[in-house]
């Protein structure tokens, strides 16, 4: 099971040790599959990926429902903070949580090996590249919301989709920071030969894994996805030649 830190998650400003973290990023990315020789020089980049989410994010320091000043429900002015993720309205006891909106994102590759990627329209991270994918629905599977996404993104009707893992991260929309989780999955295409750009994607194209550069990726959720996404083609390369 994965824990995060408890200075990680509370978010008081301060990371833990260096010790700490790398603890907890082997938990959190399983450094234990791969080979002695590329653990240290793998742990220096899934540090500083962890870093830029957690550390160099001071606006997750903030608590989530800060911009809510009024309760929702009777419209109250003493809307307070219950606990790390809470507010509690003193006039009329409401009590409301606030949890991570689930997203997907999901890794396509043609029958070259190429990535399909897609360039974002709109902020955040305007202009760079990102995977096919958005949140999910009410009432969707996860599944489902990558079926869909990625049939209105770039057009491709998927066969089939793997889920690989999950990342946490901070997606600043309308001025307000949403903590999202993505679930990273891998799909399969009926057909890599027709490509759209649609809804917020601007442009979609495929990229060759051996040019493809993990800090073009705008989002970092999303960059530290391709960073093990990338790692893991290399160590499956590597364990054929073993
Ligand atoms: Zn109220």
């Amino acid at each position: 099971m994965i824990t995060f830190a408890p200075q990680l998650r509370s978010g008081r400003g301060v990371i833990g040790s260096r010790a700490r973290l790398r603890i907890w990023c082997r938990e959190a990315w399983g450094f234990e599959s791969l080979r002695p020789h590329k653990k240290k020089r793998l742990s220096q980049r899934y540090l500083s990926s962890a870093s830029f989410l957690f550390v160099n994010k001071p606006k997750a320091m903030k608590h989530p429902l800060h911009q809510f000043k009024h309760c929702p429900k009777c419209g109250a002015a003493e809307f307070r903070e219950n606990n790390f993720k809470s507010k509690v309205c003193e006039a009329c006891g409401f009590v409301y949580y606030f949890n991570p909106s689930a997203s997907v994102a999901v890794f396509i590759l043609n029958e070259k090996g190429e990535l399909l990627v897609c360039k974002r329209r709109e902020e955040p991270a305007k202009g760079t590249y990102d995977l096919p994918g958005g949140f999910v629905d009410m009432g969707e599977t996860a599944e489902e919301a990558a079926l869909r996404e990625v049939e209105e993104e770039v057009g491709i009707v998927l066969k089939s989709v793997k889920f690989l893992y999950s990342l946490p991260n901070i997606y600043c929309y309308s001025g307000f920071d949403v903590h999202t989780l993505d679930l990273i999955f891998t799909g399969v295409a009926t057909q890599t030969e027709r490509l759209e750009a649609n809804d917020d994607v601007e442009e979609s194209f495929f990229v060759p894994l051996t040019g493809l550069k993990p800090e073009l990726f705008g989002l970092g959720s999303i960059r530290i996805a391709v960073e093990r996404f990338l790692h893991r083609k290399e160590d499956e390369k590597q364990k054929e030649k073993d």
